[in-house]
């Protein structure tokens, strides 16, 4: 069976949701996303939902000042309270190294029109008193930042975008792409074939994958991140009002989630892989550090954990892209662990891409693929695996 689209999106995390809404919003004519799972069934479903201002590049600033405000009004826009909590982003800072890098991030994020403060140890504690900050330099506060739910976020998303007439087909895993010469033209799944005007590529870490199929090098790989949840915690001790707490030296964050706390830890050393397996062995490292930095949590019980994938690029940048060599294909993906606060502008970059030629919103070129071929690349540094 043969079907026709003005323009195919392939995956329906967020990035997949964000563009198809917004392809409808701008008029791109008929758009069908086709997704192998569900939607919101990939990594935009175990983020953790931050929205930080906190970047080392100006791009990583930008992208989250177009796409916070589109959190702020979400209920307004999509009907869905998103659970936006914005007890801003403390990172904290350890060594005189740090420290060097803070104040330059902050003075270029506070030029960004930003509001954040280099704290020293004593404000850190001021504000979070639960914190040891002995061993600590001070950190970076921004207030307005905080986490949202990326699952009520995602799916509201493209409930909208169905509202608006986007179709979207679940188990509906692309296997194949139609290519004529250098001109992609749809997309076949075991259901049939759909030709399209374009193609999007927004399949998360499976984008280099997926770009295979399409004969094509999207340098998107996975890598895993672990999570892990405590069980219900005293408010009175570590306030529902937390900001999402970053330890980069330690790799290892927190946040409230709940009557619970969220743990995270980053491993380094880890290359990529597509596993999903909890690795057991980072609980007692997760446990060490979080009552390191909040001595109170040794009286805290690990819940559960899980594990998702990062889909990293060489720069730790996300790609919104057309794809060199293939016309009418594009891609929007490689967000690098930031992709659920940058989804509303990515897809909105990727749409007015499609439909205008060009970013609007904001200049999009700084997001082009063919960056990593020209030598352009800049890595984010602020980027916590
Ligand atoms: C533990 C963890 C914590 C995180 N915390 C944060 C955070 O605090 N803030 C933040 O901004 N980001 C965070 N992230 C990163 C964020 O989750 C990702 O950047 C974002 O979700 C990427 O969205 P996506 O739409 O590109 O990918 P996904 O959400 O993975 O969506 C891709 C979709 O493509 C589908 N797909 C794959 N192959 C095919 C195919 N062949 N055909 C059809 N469909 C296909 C998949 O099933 C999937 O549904 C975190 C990630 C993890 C794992």
């Amino acid at each position: 069976m043969t079907e026709t689209a003005d323009v195919v999106v392939v995956g329906a995390g967020i990035m997949g949701a964000s563009t198809a809404y917004h392809l409808a919003r701008l008029g791109a004519g008929r758009v069908t996303v086709l997704e192998r799972d569900t939607v919101c069934a990939g990594s935009t479903a175990l983020a953790s939902g931050g929205i930080r201002h906190q970047y080392a590049n100006r791009l990583g600033v930008e992208l989250t000042t177009h796409s916070i405000v589109t959190y702020e009004r979400f209920a307004e826009e999509f009907g869905v309270d998103p659970n936006f909590r914005q007890h801003g982003y403390l990172i904290l800072v350890t060594t005189e190294d740090e420290l060097a890098m803070a104040r330059k991030n902050v003075a270029l994020q506070r030029s960004l029109g930003v509001k954040v403060e280099l704290l020293d140890a004593a404000a850190v504690k001021k504000l979070c008193p639960y914190l040891r900050t002995d061993d600590l330099l001070g950190g970076t506060y921004s207030p307005r930042d905080g986490y949202a739910d990326p699952y009520l976020c995602c799916t509201a998303i493209a409930a909208r975008a169905r509202d608006l007439g986007v179709t979207i087909r679940q188990q509906h895993e692309v296997v194949r792409f139609v290519r004529h010469g250098d001109r992609v033209s749809g997309v076949v799944t075991a259901a049939g074939t759909v030709e399209a005007g374009a193609v999007v590529i927004a399949t998360g870490a499976w984008s280099g994958v997926v770009g295979t199929l399409a004969g094509v090098e999207i340098p998107v790989a996975p890598r895993r991140r672990h999570k892990f949840i405590t069980a219900s915690f005293p408010a009175d001790t570590i306030p529902m009002a937390t900001p999402f707490i970053i330890a980069p030296h330690a790799g290892s964050s927190l946040r409230r989630e709940g009557d619970g706390i969220l743990l995270g830890i980053g491993r380094q050393g880890e290359g990529p892989s597509f596993s999903t397996e909890i690795d057991r062995s980072l609980e007692t490292p997760v446990v060490e550090r979080a009552v390191h930095r909040a001595p109170a949590l040794a009286d805290a019980r690990l819940m559960r954990g899980w594990a998702g994938l990062y889909e990293m690029t060489p720069d730790q940048t996300g790609i919104v892209s057309r794809v060199p060599g293939a016309e009418a294909l594009y891609v929007i993906a490689g967000f690098s662990g930031h992709g659920f606060m940058h989804g509303p502008i990515a897809g909105q970059l990727m749409a007015e891409l499609i439909t205008k030629g060009r970013g609007v919103t904001m200049d999009a070129r700084p997001l082009d693929l063919g960056r990593f071929a020209r030598g352009e690349a800049h890595v984010e540094p602020l980027t916590f695996v």
